[in-house]
Order: structure tokens, then sequence, then C-alpha cells
């Protein structure tokens, strides 16, 4: 079978090349070809020669991702299904503003973080999926949005905890936001959200530049552990610290997402914590009204209590939005989306909802 050229970086095709005499500045040509101008075919490459065409062709494909179905919301979200090579689904969600779209895309097949609230963490973590695999959702849909406003922004907020699939994130940002040979999105608009893999998290900073996106979700560890399994591991006292410690540009502010579920984590005194707790941090908070799903026991609260909740957070001065999750109809909002054929109620895989919560962060 040909090696996907989506799964290789600049850098790899140029070793590749050169490996066989030819010079390595052709990789950007191919790469121009591909993100640029979305073409799939080597015979098409026309500033390349033949002899490399042929090269590329006797080893290389340029995959796109199976489109299964698409179902669209009533607010105009689209909801896509997509197989890769080995059978397994994936979704991602396309979602439409008056001037702008966003797409929200999957790092793995499944999830490993069993969050207590989130689908995935009960369909568990099948495999993490390919740079080239994380691509395509974003290259695909592109190339399929048609009239939709232009696809400016994209989340790393589906199937999957991103920093648990590393290396392949990072390649497919970097190719994300090249502006000369990849598809060119500022990193601006481009934001990563994460349980808080510390370590990693850390390293991200490092290593790119992208929007983050902290999945919080409680202000203490008591709550926090029994809402994600992650929080025993690293605990708010050094998830706090690593958020202080990050290589956060100027200008730029650590998103903190925060699920609001009744009677667990939305009382007066859980806000005056969260306040407590992100003080000293360049923070925003999203506050996510919990989607109320089939199979779960948590519960949207009412809308005093968001709203008194809000208000706590904003008398103290930070910036805190309500953000409701879009394409609730069509099983594509928060921890709705479950990756199966038929759309239908199957677990195989399913997209979180703290972490993964299409349309409510940017
Ligand atoms: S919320 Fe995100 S990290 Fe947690 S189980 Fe769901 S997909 Fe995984």
């Amino acid at each position: 079978m040909k090696t996907n050229l989506l799964d290789l970086s600049l850098n790899d095709l140029g070793h590749w090349f050169e490996a066989r005499g030819v010079r390595s500045y052709r990789a950007g040509q191919v790469f121009k070809w591909m993100y640029r101008k979305q073409t799939d075919a080597f015979c098409a490459m026309s500033d390349l020669s033949k002899e490399v065409r042929e090269l590329l062709d006797a080893s290389f494909s340029v995959n796109r991702l199976e489109l299964v179905t698409t179902v669209k919301s009533r607010d105009g979200s689209i909801r896509y299904l997509f197989q890769l090579s080995d059978g397994h689904t994936i979704e991602s969600v396309l979602m439409p503003e008056t001037d702008h779209s966003t797409v929200c895309i999957s790092t793995q097949v499944g999830c490993a973080q069993g969050c207590a609230f989130c689908l995935t963490g009960a369909g568990g973590f099948v495999r993490n999926l390919t740079a080239g695999e994380i691509i395509s959702q974003v290259r695909d849909i592109q190339r399929d949005a048609g009239d939709m406003p232009r696809l400016s922004n994209i989340v790393f907020m589906g199937m999957g905890e991103p920093l648990a699939n590393y290396e392949a994130v990072v390649q497919s940002i970097g190719i994300l936001t090249d502006a000369s040979h990849g598809l060119g999105f500022s990193s601006r608009k481009v934001t990563l959200s994460t349980v808080g893999l510390v370590p990693k998290m850390l390293q991200l900073g490092q290593d790119v530049v992208v929007n983050l996106a902290v999945s919080l979700n409680a202000a203490d560890n008591e709550t926090r552990n029994r809402l994600m399994p992650i929080n025993r591991v690293f605990p708010l006292e050094r998830l706090m610290a690593a958020c202080k410690e990050y290589a956060l540009p100027n200008r730029r502010r650590i998103t903190f997402e925060y699920i609001l579920m009744e009677g667990i984590n939305d009382g007066v005194s859980d806000a005056f914590r969260l306040v407590r707790l992100l003080h000293g941090i360049r923070a925003k908070v999203n506050l996510i009204p919990f989607n109320e799903h089939e199979g779960s026991s948590f519960r949207r609260p009412s809308e005093d209590a968001i709203l008194k909740f809000q208000s706590i957070l904003m008398e103290k001065g930070l910036t805190a939005i309500i953000r409701n999750s879009r394409g609730q109809d069509i099983g594509a909002a928060c921890g709705q989306l479950r990756a199966d054929r038929n759309l239908g109620l199957d677990r195989r895989g399913t997209s979180g909802q703290g972490s993964a919560e299409p349309g409510s962060v940017v």
C-alpha cells in the first residue's frame, strides 16, 4: 500500500527527495499543490518533471477521507462522519458564523481520558489519528464548504485528547498554519483544548503557537477527581502552575472551559473558588451549560444559576462567556458526537464534552 503523502512533513518529503537525488525544494512545490490548490493527482502537478511525478506516484498517494454522511443542523452546523482506511469512523463539525466558519476536528478514534460527563469516556480509546487524517478533516471540509462563510478557525475539540497524540497533532498544526506551503490558517485562529496533560502542555507552548484551552470543569480537586480522572495524575496545583508557566504569546489568554452541571459545580461557592483559582493567570472562561443526553445523570443548571455563576466571575474581573453548544438537534454538540455510521446511539467512538465542545470556544 502506498504511503499517504499527507502524513509527511515538509522536511520529511525534502529528505525523501534528497535521498533519491532530487532537490529538496521540490517538496515545497508538492505541498503547494496538495494544500494551496487542493490537488490530489501527481500528474496535475505541472511544475514537476515527469520523472519526479512518476517517482512520487510509485510510493505515495494523496488520500481523502471517505465521507460516509453529513447531517445539517437547524443552526447551520454540519456534522461530517468520515470513515478511515481501516474502517474506523470519526466526526468533525463545521460551524458557519456570519462572516467566517469554524471546524471542530478529532485527533483520536475514541479517547482514553474517561471524563465522567463525556460519551467518549464510555467508548474508550481505539487509536490515534495520523497527521494526515487530522489535516484531511480540514482539507476535505474546506473543499466541500462551497458557499459557506470562509473557513478561518480550527478547534481541536473533537474526539480524543490532542496532547495524547502529540507528535501527529504538532505536525498537523505546522501544516495547517504554514502560510507558504500548507493550508495557511492564522495561528490566532487555531485553538487546542486539553484536559491538562501538564508536561505535554508545557512542551506545546515551546513547539507551536496556538490558542490554548484547558478543560477545567471544577475548581477543587475533589470534584475534578470525580469528573476527570486525569486530575489524579495532574491535580489542580500542578495544572495551574503549568498555566502560569505556559509560553503564552503577548495579548493572548488561556481559555478555561467550564461545563456547568447542576449540583456538581454550579454553586456560588464554586464560582468564588474558580475566581481564586484563576488569580494571576491571563484567563477567560467559557461557561458551557451541560448538554443533557440519554444515559447521563448530569443535568443542565437553571438559567438563574447559570447567570448567577457568570455574574460572580464578571464582578471579580474575569471575562466569562456563556457558550451554548451548536448542532444539538443533530447530535453534533458537546458530548453528542458518536461517530457511528447511522448517526445513532452506537458508542464505538464519540466526541467529548470538555476538551470537545464544538462551537463554544472561538
Ligand atoms: S472530554 Fe475530551 S478528554 Fe475527556 S473523555 Fe471526552 S474526548 Fe476525552
